[in-house]
C-alpha cells in the first residue's frame, strides 16, 4: 500500500485510481501520523472513492482513523447529476455532532477561585452519560418544531439568546428538514434527551485561552490570552442515531435496486436523486436541526450556571459548527459552480476568509474551526484560508483523532488514575462513568499539535488560538 503514495508535499499524498476507483484519493498528513492510522483508512478512502457521482476525490483528513464505512475525518463531494450518492455512514451515526465555544471574558484567576464550585454545579446542571435526560420533555407537536427549527426553536423556547443565531451555521436551522421522514422511533428516542450531553466523547470544558497564534483573527474572534471560553462537543443523541440506523439498513437493502454495486457493505448509499436518497437527506436536516437545538439549550444551561458565579458574565457565542453533515453547497470544479453533496464526517467546514455565509463580524477572518484535542491535550481553535477551498471543499480536520479503541485503552489506564493524574496537572473532570474517562484517556488519542500543524501546512486552516483545559464535564 505504502508503494501507492505519491509524495504531494509533506503533509499530501495521492493515492492514484487503481480498480474500481472513479477519482484518486488524497490524504492531508504527515508521513509520521499515516503511520500512526490505522490501514482501514488506506481502505476506506480509496473505497469511497469507488462510489457513483464522487467529485474531484476522497479525502482523509490529518486525524483521521477508522469509522463505520467512511473514515472519521472524511471528505466526500458527489454531483447528483452524475448520478451522486448519499450515504449514512458518509455522515456518521451521531449526525450534526460539532463544537461551540462561548466566550465568557473572564480571567484564569477568576475561574480558579472557584473552580471544584464550578465544576461540581456544571456537572449536576448540565446532564452526561449514557441514556442521560433533562428536565425538557417534547411531545409529538414540539418534536415536529424542534426538528423544524432548530437552535431557533430553542431560542424562541427561552433557551438561549437571538444573537447566538447569526454565530451558528446556516443561523442554527438547517433548511429543508422533513420531519415526517423522522421514524415514529427516533423520535421516541429524543422525547427527554434535549440538552443533554450524552456519553463518552462528549464534553462541556472550560478552557484558558493559554496561547494565541494569530492575534488578528484572534482578536477578530474575541479571543484573548489569559481569558476562559466554554467549549461544548455533543450532537444529536439518540434520535441522530436512530435515524442512521435506519437509513443504512434501508440503503443496504436497496443499493441493489439502484444499481450501485457496494464496494463494501457499510458504504451503503442511495442516489442523491432517488425517493429513498431525498428521505435521507430531509431526515438527516432534521437530525441537524435536533443538534443545533441540543447545543443552543446546554449553553443556555452553561449560561445559567455561570450566573450563579459571576452576575455579569454575558457567554457570548463565539461560533458553532458540527463535523458530521451532508450539506449542499456551491463549489467550482473545472472552473464551473456547481451544487455538490458534501459530506463532511468527523471533518470541520473551514471556509476562508470573505466567505459570504459566514456572519459579517467574523468574514474578514475565516470561519473559526473548532477543534478537540484531549481532555489532557488540551484543543485548537483554527480558522478558514484561502487555500482551504482548493483542498477539500472548504474542509479541515475536527480533533486530534483517535491512537487506540476505546476497549485498548481501557485495558492500557484506569478511570480513578486517569481523573487523578488529571488533577494533578489542575484538570477537573467530572464523569458518570470512570470506564468512559478511561476509553478517553489523553493517551488514546493522537498528538493534537501534530494533528493541526499538519492541517496548517497542508493550507485546511490556520491556527489561531491554543485552549487548555480546566474543568471537564465528560459524558
Ligand atoms: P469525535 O467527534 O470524533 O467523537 O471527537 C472529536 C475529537 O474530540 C476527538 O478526535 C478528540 O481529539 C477530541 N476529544 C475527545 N474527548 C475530548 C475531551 O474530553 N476534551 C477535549 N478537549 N477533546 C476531546
Ligand atoms: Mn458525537
Ligand atoms: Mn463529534
Amino acid at each position: 500500500e505504502a508503494s501507492r503514495f505519491e509524495k504531494l508535499s509533506d503533509t499530501a499524498w495521492r493515492v492514484a485510481p487503481f480498480g474500481a476507483m472513479r477519482v484518486p484519493a488524497i490524504i492531508y498528513a504527515t508521513e509520521s501520523l499515516i503511520a500512526e492510522m490505522d490501514d482501514k483508512v488506506f481502505d476506506q478512502v480509496t473505497n469511497v472513492a469507488k462510489l457513483p457521482g464522487i467529485v474531484r476525490a476522497a479525502y482523509a483528513m490529518p486525524d483521521a482513523h477508522w469509522g463505520y464505512g467512511f473514515p472519521i475525518g472524511g471528505v466526500a463531494a458527489f454531483d447528483a447529476g452524475e448520478g451522486g450518492v448519499v450515504s449514512a455512514g458518509g455522515v456518521g451515526f451521531d449526525v450534526s455532532c460539532g463544537v461551540r465555544t462561548h466566550l465568557t471574558h473572564l480571567t484564569r484567576e477568576q475561574i480558579l477561585s472557584v473552580q471544584q464550585a464550578l465544576a461540581d454545579a456544571l456537572f449536576e446542571h448540565v446532564p452526561a452519560g449514557v441514556g442521560s435526560e433533562g428536565e425538557i420533555a417534547l411531545d409529538d407537536a414540539e418534536t415536529t418544531a424542534m426538528l423544524l427549527g432548530g437552535a431557533q426553536w430553542a431560542v424562541e423556547r427561552g433557551f438561549g439568546r437571538a444573537e447566538d443565531l447569526d454565530r451558528i451555521e446556516e443561523k442554527g436551522r438547517a433548511t429543508d428538514a422533513d420531519p415526517a421522514a423522522v421514524s415514529e422511533h427516533a423520535r421516541q428516542r429524543q422525547r427527554r434527551e434535549m440538552g443533554t450531553l450524552g456519553s463518552g466523547n462528549h464534553y462541556l470544558e472550560v478552557q484558558e485561552v493559554a496561547e494565541i497564534f494569530d492575534p488578528a483573527v484572534a482578536a477578530g474572534y474575541g479571543l484573548i490570552q489569559g481569558e476562559c471560553v466554554v467549549t461544548i462537543h455533543c450532537g444529536s443523541r439518540g434520535l441522530g442515531h436512530q435515524i442512521g440506523t435506519e437509513f443504512l439498513r434501508e440503503m443496504v437493502i436497496s443499493a441493489q435496486q439502484y444499481g450501485i454495486v457496494l464496494p463494501d457493505r457499510e458504504l451503503a448509499c442511495a442516489p442523491i436523486e432517488s425517493e429513498l436518497g431525498q428521505k435521507y437527506l430531509g431526515a438527516m436536516r432534521a437530525a441537524i436541526n435536533c443538534a443545533l437545538a441540543n447545543r443552543e439549550i446546554i449553553g443556555h444551561l452553561a449560561r445559567q450556571v455561570f450566573a450563579r458565579f459571576f452576575e455579569r458574565a454575558e457567554l457570548p457565542l463565539m461560533f458553532d459548527v458540527s463535523h458530521n453533515t451532508c450539506k449542499t453547497e456551491r463549489h467550482a470544479i473545472d472552473g464551473e459552480t456547481r451544487p455538490l453533496f458534501i459530506h463532511r464526517k468527523g471533518a470541520t467546514r473551514a471556509f476562508g476568509p470573505g466567505h459570504e455565509s459566514l456572519p459579517e463580524a467574523l468574514r474578514p477572518f475565516g470561519q473559526p474551526v473548532l477543534i478537540g484535542g484531549s481532555m489532557g491535550a488540551g484543543s485548537y481553535v483554527l480558522a478558514g484560508m484561502e487555500t482551504s477551498e482548493r483542498q477539500a471543499f472548504s474542509s479541515a480536520c475536527h480533533g486530534a483523532g483517535r491512537r487506540m479503541s476505546r476497549h485498548a485503552a481501557t485495558r492500557a489506564w484506569g478511570g480513578r488514575k486517569v481523573v487523578d493524574d488529571l488533577r494533578a496537572q489542575g484538570i477537573i473532570v467530572k464523569s458518570p462513568s470512570l470506564r468512559g474517562v478511561a476509553e478517553e484517556a489523553p493517551g488514546a488519542y493522537k498528538d493534537v499539535r501534530a494533528v493541526v500543524d499538519s492541517a496548517q501546512a497542508a493550507g485546511l486552516a490556520k491556527k489561531v488560538a491554543f485552549l487548555k483545559p480546566l474543568i471537564c464535564v465528560k459524558g
